[in-house]
């Protein structure tokens, strides 16, 4: 049986000496592995399609639950973000961050789209890294199940809390304590909380309408990091290979 699906390569794993595995994103059918064959051979026509973070459309053929690539075409490279060794190393650590997100036979729409306007973020040359890399992750949290409770300190209302509970996703005044989460706490400020909000509650195609001065954007990126980590209690070889770059 043929298919026809559109998708992101979120990894390329070598099968043999000819042949290579991808891991796609798709809308329909989520994560989906397929088999590439004579990918690893020189000139081979699907090269192009097949590379990691490459969108494009795939023709499969259906054998037993094994999919196996027929025809490739690429809808779009990316190809400013392959220029550039962090815009690289950011669009993998999201590959990879939606490789673990995503899961075989569910939709993923969100997610792809998502993946897609970060990727094209990344190509933009107005945007910074940070601003991209934190609506990812915060926004990738949300659609996987982990959205913060944003609306004010969780013990008194106050719209003033100070600190940011990682592991309860929850917010908290300095004064207020709770003896529920020993969770790591770290500070807000209302501009981070602003844009917090607004990253977790806006239009998927506004997405990056926003403008936060440096310091507010420095601690939004490394409170969505951690959140993103906690909630997922691990790390990620390519977030630490993307942070080696500015050591
Ligand atoms: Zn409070």
């Amino acid at each position: 049986m043929y298919l026809t699906i559109q998708g992101i390569v979120l990894r390329v794993t070598d099968y043999n000496d000819r042949d290579a595995l991808l891991t796609l994103l798709t809308r329909r059918y989520g994560k989906l592995t397929v088999k590439a064959r004579g990918l690893r051979r020189k000139n081979s026509p699907l090269a192009a399609a097949c590379q990691l973070l490459a969108y494009g459309e795939f023709t499969l053929f259906e054998y037993r639950g094994q999919y196996t690539i027929n025809e490739a075409t690429a809808i779009e490279l990316f190809t400013p973000l392959r220029r550039e060794l962090t815009k690289l190393s950011l669009g993998t650590y999201f590959a990879q961050v939606a490789e673990i997100l995503s899961q075989e036979d569910m939709p993923s729409p969100e997610l792809q789209s998502l993946l897609l306007n970060c990727l094209h973020a990344l190509c933009r040359l107005d945007l910074p890294e940070k601003q991209i890399k934190a609506v990812f992750e915060l926004r990738a949290a949300c659609l996987s199940g982990y959205t913060p409770d944003l609306f004010g300190c969780h013990l008194c209302g106050s719209q003033s809390p100070e600190r940011f509970d990682l592991s309860a996703g929850q917010l908290e005044c300095i004064h207020c304590r709770s003896g529920e989460s020993q969770g790591i706490r770290m500070p807000v400020t209302p501009a981070v909380l602003e844009a917090m909000r607004f990253i977790c509650l806006c239009n998927p195609k506004k997405i990056f309408s926003f403008y936060v001065g440096e310091e507010t954007m420095e601690m939004l990126a490394k409170l969505t990091e951690a959140y993103l980590t906690t909630q997922l209690e691990r790390g990620f070889s390519t977030l630490d290979f993307y942070k080696s770059l500015f050591l």
